[in-house]
């Protein structure tokens, strides 16, 4: 049983990720005028599903087996792109139901890509650099042309990382000679064609859509992030730079937290410090002048923002009575439940939604693989400003959106929608008009 799933199961909710996924669709669905019964069906499904096994040597000469998924939902808008993630609790419905959130997210920030998604069934922390690099490797050459920079693309994810990204583009490279290979993979390294801004773009896009989602005053009290409590899960590619970007706004990270536990202190967190305590020790527990919580205490804490950036469905019905946060931000994909989420709807606490607050990530992916195109590299300042734009227009029309369905778009004013029901609302309108649009072939 996938731990996050253990971490639920007070809850008598389904957590089943397709089941997860149709329920949040088919709550916005219902809102989406004219959505023929073909194109539900159409859009609920993945494209194409790649489950591949393949040996691997190990260091100790053995040979061990492992099994990989890549999903590609949809490509209306153009080639698939999506994070790979390596974990011992990947399953197949998982990497389904993040390629349809990868669909709806580009949609929402308007990138020209369709959704995908990977992953790998493995403990990076039982393997040796030398056996990532060859499961990486031979995961890259069994999907062959199933990659491509105009075809798929993925990206770094849970436990994958920019030399991940190295190893893919280099595979890809060798077995395809001749082309101007780098816009295969993004989150690569700056020298190998990577974008300056790509590793910090999810934790800033974080920053951003917090910002702007609290410029729009529903949260009384809560108009900036300077002086609010933050409480972050996960300490890694998000949630770290999410903690820093936060904290150099002025607001106070009051815990943190990785896969062996959590930190608190209410006087506040130095990210950095807590940065290369981690690089040190190797988690962020023990770091000196903290208490030593558990992951579920951090996500119960009294604070003003809730900033899940690790796994899937770490608030859920059993615990989302006891969330004590006023705004939830969804730095990691998925990790609410829809019990969860009527829960806190019911509670008066908003939930900015994954597809919205993490899209940064794939918003300067995408300028990398333009950057890629063109031979150029832009600076820092150039990549994160163009993200935080995009981030700020698909905040307002997520935000316009609901305020029109306040006044009256609703079904009715007792089952108002909330912001992910909104925003996926938005992106299924856009996804489905440009279906129609181009038609079935042949
Ligand atoms: P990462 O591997 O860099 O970091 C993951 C962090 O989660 C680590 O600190 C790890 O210790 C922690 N963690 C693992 N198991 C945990 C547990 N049981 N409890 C608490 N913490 C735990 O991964 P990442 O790239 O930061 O991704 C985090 C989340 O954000 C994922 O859901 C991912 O899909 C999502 N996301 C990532 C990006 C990106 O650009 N990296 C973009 C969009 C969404």
């Amino acid at each position: 049983m996938p731990s996050e799933t253990r971490q639920a199961e007070d809850s008598v909710e389904n957590l089943d990720p397709i089941a997860i996924s149709e329920e949040q669709f088919n709550r916005a669905a219902v809102l989406v005028k004219g959505l023929k019964r073909g194109l539900v069906e159409f859009l609920k499904k993945p494209k194409r599903v790649n489950i591949v096994n393949f040996p691997v040597e190990m260091d100790d000469d053995s040979v061990r087996s492992f099994t990989a998924y890549r999903v590609v939902h949809n490509r209306v808008f153009g080639p698939s792109k999506g994070g790979i993630r390596y974990h011992p609790d990947v399953t197949m419905e998982e990497v389904i139901s993040l390629a349809k959130l990868m669909t709806w997210k580009c949609a929402l920030v308007n990138l020209p890509f369709g959704g995908a998604k990977g992953g790998l069934i493995c403990d990076t922390k039982s393997l040796s650099e030398r056996e990532l690099r060859r499961i990486t490797r031979r995961f890259t050459s069994e999907l062959f042309d199933e990659l491509g920079p105009h075809q798929d693309i993925p990206a770094p994810d849970l436990y994958t990382s920019e030399q991940t990204m190295a190893w893919i583009f280099d595979t890809y490279d060798v077995l395809h000679p001749g082309f101007n290979n780098r816009p295969v993979v993004t989150g690569k390294p700056i020298e190998m064609g990577g974008s300056y801004g790509r590793y910090e773009a999810t934790g800033n896009g974080c920053l951003f859509a917090t910002q702007r989602f609290l410029s729009k005053a529903l949260i009384p009290e809560l108009e900036d992030v300077s002086g609010l409590r933050v409480a972050i899960q996960g300490f890694g590619d998000v949630g770290a730079v999410a903690a820093n970007a936060f904290h150099r706004q002025g607001a106070k990270i009051v815990a943190v937290s990785d896969s062996q536990g959590g930190i608190f202190n209410a006087a506040g967190l130095d990210p950095a410090a807590v940065e290369s305590f981690k690089a040190e020790q190797g988690s962020v527990v023990g770091l000196a002048d903290t208490t030593t919580i558990t992951n579920q205490e951090l996500l119960e804490l009294e604070c003003d923002i809730l900033l899940p950036a690790a796994l899937g469905n770490q608030i859920h019905a059993g615990n989302a009575a006891n969330i004590k946060a006023r705004l939830v931000v969804e730095g990691a994909n998925n990790p609410t439940t829809p019990g969860a989420d009527r829960i806190l709807q019911a509670r008066g606490i908003h939930v900015l939604p994954d597809i919205l607050v993490n899209a940064g990530g794939v918003t300067v992916s995408y300028y990398e693989w333009v950057q890629n195109q063109i031979n150029q590299q832009w600076d820092y300042a150039t990549t994160t400003e163009k993200m935080r734009a995009k981030i700020h227009t698909a905040v307002d029309a997520v935000f316009n959106r609901w305020q029109a369905f306040v006044v009256g778009e609703a079904p009715a004013q007792n089952h108002l929608p909330d912001f992910r029901t909104i925003a996926l609302v938005i992106a299924i309108e856009r996804v489905a008009h440009a279906t129609l649009m181009r038609g079935i072939w042949p």
